[in-house]
């Protein structure tokens, strides 16, 4: 997959069917003549996934991921949805490793380097998410911290199946808080990520990885994140439940 522009919205444990439903026709109604090279994808609870993909089959700008995936392939798993069950409805693309679920859910480096692994070979672009908490980042500490979560979870990939992977950036004290990073923190460790991903597998699959920003990105920071030279799009919470905003924040990745 090469680098492109990109917006994701994660809705996370929000919206009841026919709300979903209303947001992500909002969405496309007013992003269906908008025919910039910007890839956008929404990621709703998984039991819109069908309906939504279904509603944005005839745009290929508009996408659908889930939010997570099961580490195992199939079976004695109760409340577990396999990447080959999202693959199999319409899902593009899934979250691996927010911070949400590694907090809540203890995902482990190990579990998610087999989650990435499941979504591969079901065909589903993993957007991975790393970041720091604030501590790690007040002891300046952040690099360390997110070249462990990425070196453990993703570098023993071959080229390429690393080169299917999309990665964001989402610092853990700017998720939800309405802190964000600012865009020289934020250009400082996509460059980071960047040649970290360049020691390991070359300057041509670097340059061509997608790397999204996400932390309370929201309609009046996002066009100075994306005029970083290494910020390729956002991963946005909160404001992709409004569809005003979302659309906003879009139309600023041109
Ligand atoms: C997120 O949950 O991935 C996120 C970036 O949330 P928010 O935009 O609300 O900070």
């Amino acid at each position: 997959m090469s680098r492109q522009k990109m917006v994701v919205g994660n809705w996370k444990m929000n919206k009841v069917y026919v709300e979903g439903l209303v947001l992500a026709n909002t969405v496309m109604a007013q992003l269906q003549q908008f025919r910039e090279d910007v890839k956008v994808v929404v990621c709703p609870p998984s039991i819109h996934i069908q309906t939504i993909a279904s509603i944005y089959r005839d745009y290929p700008q508009l996408s659908v991921g889930a939010q997570n995936c099961s580490h195992h392939a199939s079976g004695a798993y109760t409340g577990e949805l396999s990447a080959a069950m999202l693959a199999s409805v319409g899902a593009e693309y899934v979250i691996l490793g927010h911070s949400e679920r590694r907090t809540h859910f203890n995902e482990t480096h190990q579990e998610l380097a087999e989650k990435v692994e499941q979504a591969l070979q079901n065909k589903l672009s993993p957007i991975f998410c790393c970041g720091e908490p604030f501590d790690k980042r007040e002891a300046n500490q952040q690099e360390a911290f997110v070249q462990q979560q990425i070196e453990e979870s993703l570098f023993h990939l071959a080229p390429k199946r690393f080169e299917q992977l999309i990665i964001a950036y989402e610092p853990i004290w700017a998720i939800g808080t309405g802190m964000t990073a600012t865009p020289e923190q934020a250009q400082e460790m996509h460059a980071f990520i960047r040649q970290l991903i360049a020691s390991k597998y070359g300057d041509d699959i670097a340059e061509n990885t997608t790397i999204l920003y996400g932390g309370s990105c929201k309609p009046s920071n996002a066009a100075e994140l994306f005029a970083q030279k290494d910020v390729d799009g956002a991963l946005v919470g909160g404001a992709s439940l409004h569809a005003e905003d979302f659309v906003q924040i879009v139309l600023q990745r041109v």
